[in-house]
């Protein structure tokens, strides 16, 4: 996944988008720097409650709003607990730290920064922080905190981390993350792809966004190109966590993607108010599988400051899984985890049912 702390100007190609992408890039370009940025504008375009004011301007302090207008359209008009209002509303409770445990750095990521922007935490595969922009600001971001004005902002600031890659033979897969990869101009991404896939131990490329769901016209000709166009397997995992968000537009963009040969999975976090029940979650993979797209992970929340009242008990979030496990066909049903510093993986909480364990005798 990937956040936008002070940074919350796009940013701009170094040149002119030019041939046949140009009208496609200012597309999106134009619903990216259209995007609502200012607690008192959303407030006043979603027809909230007065009430709210006083402490979504201060959590816009704590961490600055960011709202796409394709995104926006998808909440239903007067609908306090909309689940989509929810992700990116900010609320006066995001000013309390949390209970024990909590801080601003839950999942260790200081810790694993190997170059400038390049973090290793699991063997073969690095992550490669290409921007520290969004184009929404998830409320519950375990990145809500991070330092992103220290991390490479283009081209030539990538280099080191790429040198880094290229000496270390024992990597096997890039993941273009952020804030959001999918910020950078398909030209750039093109000649990253292109570049990575001239080191030789590399066999995969995989990038994480949220873009092709909050502004689906991100999903360009050149994009699918540039990143299903070079000898690596590509993937595309987005974040989506509930059905409302897979709108028309929004499932047409992951087709468009999995057509082009580029497999797309969806990584949800478990929210409290947003998509903690069976049905939610079971219609949020039926649209997923609809749209040609896998789920993959169902993510515990992260315990950064400021999201607590995001959370959902782990108990109930393995009774949820086994509830869509009994619904679902088996690639229908993400795997449910959690992250845990210094583990050599994400850690899979399983093992619902008190007699014998569950899923967990996989
Ligand atoms: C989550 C994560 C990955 C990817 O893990 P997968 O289980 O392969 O999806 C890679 N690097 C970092 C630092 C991560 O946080
Ligand atoms: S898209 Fe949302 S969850 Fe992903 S990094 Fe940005 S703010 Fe965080």
């Amino acid at each position: 996944m990937h956040a936008v702390p002070g940074s919350a100007a796009p940013v701009e190609p170094t040149s002119a988008p030019r041939g046949a992408g140009e009208e496609a890039e200012r597309t999106w370009r134009a619903e990216l720097r259209a995007a609502v940025r200012d607690p008192d504008a959303l407030i006043d375009r979603l027809g909230l409650p007065e009430a709210w004011r006083e402490g979504a301007r201060r959590s816009h302090r704590l961490f600055p709003v960011v709202a796409p207008e394709p995104l926006l359209a998808r909440i239903v008009p007067g609908a306090l607990d909309d689940p989509i209002l929810r992700q990116l509303l900010p609320l006066a409770e995001e000013e309390e730290r949390g209970p024990a445990g909590y801080s601003r750095d839950p999942v260790g990521e200081s810790g694993a920064e190997r170059a400038p922007g390049m973090l290793q935490k699991y063997p073969g595969r690095a992550l490669l922080i290409l921007s520290g922009v969004c184009a929404v600001s998830c409320r519950y971001c375990f990145r809500r905190h991070y330092p992103y004005d220290a991390a490479p902002a283009g081209p030539e600031a990538w280099e080191p981390a790429l040198r880094e890659i290229e000496g270390s033979p024992d990597l096997e897969e890039v993941i273009l993350s952020g804030g959001d990869p999918l910020i950078h101009s398909d030209r750039h991404l093109g000649a990253l792809a292109a570049r990575l896939a001239s080191i030789p131990h590399l066999r995969r490329l995989r990038v994480h966004t949220r873009l092709p769901i909050v502004i689906p016209a991100r999903v360009t000709a050149a994009l699918v190109e540039a990143l299903g166009g070079t000898r690596l397997a590509p993937t595309v995992v987005v974040h989506a966590n509930h059905p409302n968000e897979l709108d028309g537009a929004c499932c047409d963009a992951l087709t468009r993607l999995v057509r082009g040969g580029i497999p797309v999975l969806n990584q949800a976090v478990l929210l409290r108010g947003v998509n903690d029940d069976a049905a939610t979650l079971a219609a949020l993979s039926r649209r997923l599988l609809d749209a040609r797209a896998l789920p993959y992970y169902l993510h515990q929340l992260d315990p950064v400051e400021g999201a607590a009242h995001f959370e959902v008990p782990e108990e109930e979030g393995r009774r949820l899984v086994a509830a869509l496990r009994a619904e679902l066909p088996g690639y229908g049903v993400p795997t449910f985890v959690r992250e845990v510093v210094g583990e050599p993986s994400k850690v899979p909480i399983v093992g619902s049912g008190p007699a014998h364990g569950g899923e967990g005798a996989r």
